[in-house]
């Protein structure tokens, strides 16, 4: 992308029709033929479960992600659901979670009857840090789940140091953070989703690693875990036919592994363009009134799965009327914090029904349109149209 030139804020651009919050289709053009391909020879060879595509996707994220073991599954929720059971917690157990996230990550939690304790988060970067979870341990804690929000990994070191002194399994919900990088403080770097004992991960087509339908995976470094998940992911059975422990079914299937083993080498440069983006618009966003633009945590790269603002003084809905009217997209990610979910009513069991900053930020924050596919000129429209909001 070329240097932009700063969009005077009063400026009529030309409007630039067609923007969407997530261009698939551009995406996909540019890679036509090789998906196109790969979903053909799928369809012909007939190994539709567990086939060759499958298992090359697995040793291509294992090797990316610089994991031990990935099994791959049918959903992010999914891989969440079955890296708990294999940590084999009894109900009753208390599973430390951020109040600020996507329903995925408490849900699986009430799912199989052990209690979610939701924590407030940080009101820059809307990462979980330490400070919030010490202070929810309680003799029943069993495990973290850390959600590396919007793109940008929590602050970890902290966070495994606090586990490790509560003897705390670390389960990371990686669904928006795959390709970022957390730097330890001796310099060592690992991708996210590799710190904790387990990580998981969503290829939900607008996800920065996305299928053309669902799929997820979970990595771990533990071979017993990594046993223990591959058991549950496929019925509970360590042979065919004998079933060890109650499992469930979840496949990462053969056509959607043929296109995410195309884009698995394009993750770090679809990544690279979402972060070009988000400079665009840090650099062309400053220095509004009321407008926020996301702190990016200094020790994890930030792949901006989404790029999200924060407007004070109640006028959120009335920007994204704004820029819904000029043909720009937006939207809230998250409108209402997981306590205040009808579904969360007495499973919580921290009876939180109020975290201050959770709280501010379901008010606050608007996401921009983000994906890898931009032009100057939209991201140009993007900006003139916030900044003629003000
Ligand atoms: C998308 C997402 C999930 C769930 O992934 P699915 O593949 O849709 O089941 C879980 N956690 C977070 C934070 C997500 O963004």
């Amino acid at each position: 992308m070329a240097t932009p030139t700063a969009p005077d804020g009063r400026a009529q651009l030309p409007p630039v029709t067609n923007i969407q919050m997530v261009d698939l289709k551009a995406q996909y053009r540019a890679m036509q033929e090789e998906v196109d391909a790969a979903v053909i020879e799928v369809i012909r060879s007939g190994a539709f479960i567990n086939g060759p595509a499958v298992k090359a996707f697995q040793t291509g994220l294992e090797n990316y992600l610089g994991a031990e073991h990935v099994i791959p599954c049918g959903n992010g929720t999914d891989a969440l659901q079955i890296a708990l059971m294999a940590l084999g917690l009894e109900p009753g157990d208390e599973v430390i979670v951020p109040a600020f996230t996507y329903v995925a990550s408490a849900e699986v939690i009430a799912l199989l009857r052990l209690r979610p304790v939701m924590v407030d988060v940080d009101p820059r970067t809307f990462n979980v840090r330490a400070e919030d979870i010490a202070a929810a341990i309680t003799p029943r804690t069993k495990a973290i789940i850390p959600v590396h929000l919007f793109g940008q990994s929590c602050d970890m070191a902290p966070i495994m140091a606090l586990a490790g002194e509560h003897g705390l399994h670390v389960v990371e919900d990686n669904a928006q953070a795959i390709g970022a990088e957390y730097t330890f403080a001796d310099g060592r770097t690992a991708r996210t989703g590799t710190i904790g004992d387990i990580g998981c991960t969503s290829f939900y087509p607008s996800k920065n690693l996305g299928a053309y339908g669902d799929g997820g995976a979970i990595n771990t470094n533990s071979r017993a875990l990594a046993d223990a998940i591959r058991k549950v992911a496929n019925h509970g059975q360590s042979r065919r036919y004998y079933h060890d422990v109650v499992g469930c079914n979840s496949r990462l299937d053969s056509v959607q592994a043929a296109v995410l083993n195309c884009k698995l080498p394009r993750l770090d440069g679809y990544c690279d363009r979402r972060r070009q983006a988000a400079d665009y618009y840090d650099a062309h966003l400053q220095g509004i009134q009321g407008l926020l633009t996301p702190a990016r945590q200094p020790n994890s790269t930030h792949v901006f799965h989404q790029y999200t603002l924060r407007i004070d003084g109640g006028r959120r809905e009335a920007l994204q009327a704004h820029l819904k009217k000029a043909g720009v997209p937006s939207m809230v990610y998250y409108p209402v914090a997981l306590y205040d979910q009808e579904a969360f009513r007495g499973s919580a069991v921290n009876n939180i029904d109020f975290l201050p900053v959770t709280d501010v930020l379901c008010k606050e924050v608007i996401s921009l349109p983000m994906h890898s596919e931009f032009d100057e000129a939209a991201l140009a429209y993007i900006v003139a149209s916030v900044r003629s909001f003000f």
